[in-house]
């Protein structure tokens, strides 16, 4: 019971605002460094910046929403930068893009495991957590002939204030 209204509370809170305290961002931003340098990859403050906004952010944002983000921080930095530097997260693993297709890619900073939902009208996309959809079985046609990194559920539809 104790863990179940946990869960709940994270689901509203999700909702709102990213649930991330400055010590998870900045645990995570060491994560980061350590990373870019066992990579051999240059750490740079517009980089950090960069992933750091994501983090802070669920909207999960596309290039040009972070770039916005960034652009406060450091007035110089081109869409170039930041469309590269999200390439890299991706690349080791400190980011992933949400599925879908037709719009900007959208990404996502993936501090916890969970699930998306997009909705097509308004573009928004949901965190939501169905612990089933973690551990979904591959079919033995794709685990004999595929080595499998990532397996996720991603729902399209339109949300509650677009339906
Ligand atoms: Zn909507
Ligand atoms: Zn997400």
């Amino acid at each position: 019971m104790e863990n179940r209204s946990k869960y709940y509370l994270v689901a509203i809170m999700n909702k709102t605002k990213k649930k991330i305290s400055l010590v998870e961002l900045d645990e995570k931003t060491r994560w980061f460094m350590g990373q870019c340098r066992q990579s051999g990859l240059k750490v740079t403050p517009q980089r950090i910046a960069i992933y750091r906004e994501l983090l802070k952010t669920d909207e999960h944002p596309s290039a040009e929403m972070l770039y916005e983000k960034v652009k406060t921080i450091f007035p110089s930095i081109s869409l170039d930068t930041v469309n590269r530097t999200l390439l890299m997260l991706n690349e080791i693993g400190a980011a992933f893009t949400v599925e879908g297709s037709g719009d900007a890619k959208r990404f996502d900073g993936g501090l916890r495991e969970h699930q998306h939902f997009k909705c097509v009208k308004c573009k928004r996309i949901i965190d939501f957590h169905h612990k089933p959809f973690d551990n979904i079985k591959l079919p033995a046609e794709i685990s004999k002939k595929f080595t499998v990194l990532r397996k996720t559920v991603y729902l399209e539809g339109l949300c509650d204030l677009c339906r």
